[in-house]
């Protein structure tokens, strides 16, 4: 099964990947969580990837999916994909189906995660993450075990930097002028899945469970 994950930022996609990519068998594959291992690197890429995501811009789209390309030959060994964070564009959305087709597959279920702006704010500016594994907490409705540090590490958490009020009302326009479009195209080719995002961590996730199984 290939699903996407598609929702604003602070929708929680990161958030239920973990889980939906457990439950299901599937690759997980987060474009936000391979570009901030490329920054971390200090690869070309990471480098280029820098200035857009500080600013809350989305980064080139032949960047972004030469990059995922890149990741998609490992889930041969699973029981197919988890995409979260990509696409984002329609051109990324045109580019993946194009490189689907030619490998001889296809998207099972697109999950529209849907959480309005006021909450995002509060989710986005209270969010933590582990930079060793990825993982996402929130200092009230999601918290580590012990504060401040990562339940399957140990790390220190971290705040991302677009993470900042300025810069998550500029990554909002992002989305809504780009990234919604792609609602109503997967929605034309009969792969739209529609789930609140609002609720507890795993009510959410049984939705999105029952929305893939129906
Ligand atoms: P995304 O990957 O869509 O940007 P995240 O999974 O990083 O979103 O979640 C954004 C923030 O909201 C994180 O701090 C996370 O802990 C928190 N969060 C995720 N799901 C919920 C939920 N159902 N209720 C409240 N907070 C949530
Ligand atoms: P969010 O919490 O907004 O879902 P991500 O971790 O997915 O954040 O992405 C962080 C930043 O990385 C984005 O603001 C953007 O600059 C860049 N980025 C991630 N995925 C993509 C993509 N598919 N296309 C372009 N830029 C991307």
């Amino acid at each position: 099964m290939n699903l996407i994950l598609l929702g604003p930022p602070g929708a929680g996609k990161g958030t239920q990947a973990v889980h939906i990519a457990e439950a299901f068998g599937l690759l997980h594959l987060s474009s936000g969580d391979i570009l901030r291992r490329e920054r971390k690197a200090r690869t070309e890429l990471g480098q280029k990837a820098q200035v857009y995501m500080d600013r809350g811009d989305l980064v080139p789209d032949d960047l972004i999916l030469a990059m995922m390309v890149e990741h998609f030959g490992q889930a041969k060994e699973k029981n197919g994909f988890l995409l979260d964070g990509f696409p984002r564009t329609l051109a990324q959305a045109t580019g993946l189906k194009s490189r689907l087709e030619s490998a001889g597959t296809r998207l099972d279920h697109v999950v529209s995660v849907e959480v309005e702006d006021a909450e995002i704010i509060a989710r986005l500016t209270g969010r933590l993450y582990c930079p060793e594994c990825g993982r996402t907490y929130h200092e009230l409705f999601s918290p580590p075990r012990n504060a401040g540090v990562c339940d399957v590490n140990g790390e220190k958490l971290l705040r991302r930097k677009d993470d900042m009020p300025e810069v998550v009302r500029q990554r909002l326009e992002t989305y809504h002028r780009e990234t919604k479009p792609l609602i109503a195209y997967y929605g034309e080719q009969g792969l739209l899945r529609t789930v609140d995002g609002i609720g507890e961590i795993g009510e959410v996730s049984e939705r999105i469970k029952k929305a893939c199984r129906a």
